[in-house]
């Protein structure tokens, strides 16, 4: 792989004679210098957080081996081995890809995909979050999506509006979600509905459930938990949210589309990435994250860039 043999000859060098951009490029391969320069962490790529037990045992020894003996738990729920010495870095890193954990994501590219443990695992949840990170990261993969960028770029998934894992506050956002729909044929106004919705979106009306979507976030509760089963899901997908980050100055993501499905999550995604690795402004160390380019060209346009102006998603 092309990426692989650039790292691989940039690792047969002496560690001296590295360029800022050959040390860019193995920030970016998940391989970071430490204040002490002869030793770096490194970074696996593990999305949505998620490996099994033997993988993580394998991940032990070589932090043990190569390391100083420590695992560091990211934030972005991954993990980091640090106290590895440069000359070692190869060795490890083969070793980790043959475990199924490579090491990858700092500097300026799309960063380890996080989720909230979503469907099964999760009762409120509405979607396979894991299902759909491992999906778009194979999207992202295949099409080699966010090697030209100038800064960083985060994604994160949760199952429902309760957005765990924090959405708010990725350059992308997605939230599983379902709108409810009463089936006022079988609703016998038994109130049950009224009691568990967070938002006080349900009111009965001659005996009868009424949802009042102005208040409704379309967490799903409603119909999982009517006793009569009388509220049915209306529709169900994706809402997706632009431009959060934190940080220094930290900002929320505006929402750009509800009830989207897959497809059109890939599309955004693609859409957003390219246009922040054309868009996006870096002046040394200053580099421009997604949500202050949005603010830049503006929502509309930045949603017009990516769906065309002509289509009223
Ligand atoms: S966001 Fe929703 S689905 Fe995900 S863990 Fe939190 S409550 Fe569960
Ligand atoms: S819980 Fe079900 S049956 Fe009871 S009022 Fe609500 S929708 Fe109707
Ligand atoms: S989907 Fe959630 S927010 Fe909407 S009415 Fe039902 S319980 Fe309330």
């Amino acid at each position: 792989m092309e990426e692989a043999n650039s790292l691989s000859e940039i690792l047969s060098k002496d560690l001296n004679k590295l360029s800022k951009a050959e040390l860019t490029e193995m920030r970016r391969n998940g391989l970071i210098q430490q204040r002490d320069p002869k030793f770096f962490i490194c970074r696996l790529s593990i999305p949505a957080g998620v490996i099994t037990a033997e993988q993580l045992e394998i991940i032990c020894k070589l932090a043990n081996e190569y390391g100083n003996g420590q695992v560091h738990l990211s934030t972005r729920q991954g993990i980091q081995i640090p106290g590895v010495p440069y000359e070692r870095l190869s060795e490890i890193q083969e070793k980790l890809k043959e475990n199924g954990t490579p090491t990858w994501g700092c500097g300026p590219t799309i960063r380890n995909i996080i989720a909230c443990p979503g469907y099964p695992e999760c009762k409120y949840a509405n979607i396979s979050t894991r299902k759909l990170v491992y999906r778009i990261k194979d999207f992202i993969d295949k099409r080699k999506l966010g090697y030209n960028l100038k800064g960083k770029f985060k994604i994160a998934i949760a199952g429902c509006p309760n957005s765990c894992a924090n959405v708010y506050s990725n350059d992308i956002g997605i939230i599983g979600v379902v709108k409810p729909r009463v089936k006022e044929e079988i609703c016998n106004g038994c109130k049950v509905c009224v009691a568990i919705c967070k938002e006080k979106a349900i009111n009965i009306v001659d005996e009868k459930a009424v949802i009042d979507f102005e208040k409704c976030v379309c967490c799903g509760d409603c119909i999982r938990l009517c006793p009569f089963d009388a509220i049915e899901p209306e529709k169900e997908g994706l809402t997706i949210f632009l431009g959060g980050k934190q940080g220094r100055h930290p900002s929320l993501a505006k929402k750009v589309m509800e009830f989207a499905d897959e497809e059109m999550v890939l599309s955004i995604i693609e859409g957003a990435v390219k246009i922040f690795e054309k868009e996006g402004l870096a002046d040394g160390v200053r580099k421009e994250r997604f949500g202050a380019l949005i603010e830049r060209l503006g929502f509309d346009e930045i949603k017009s860039l990516i769906y065309g102006e002509e289509d009223d998603r």
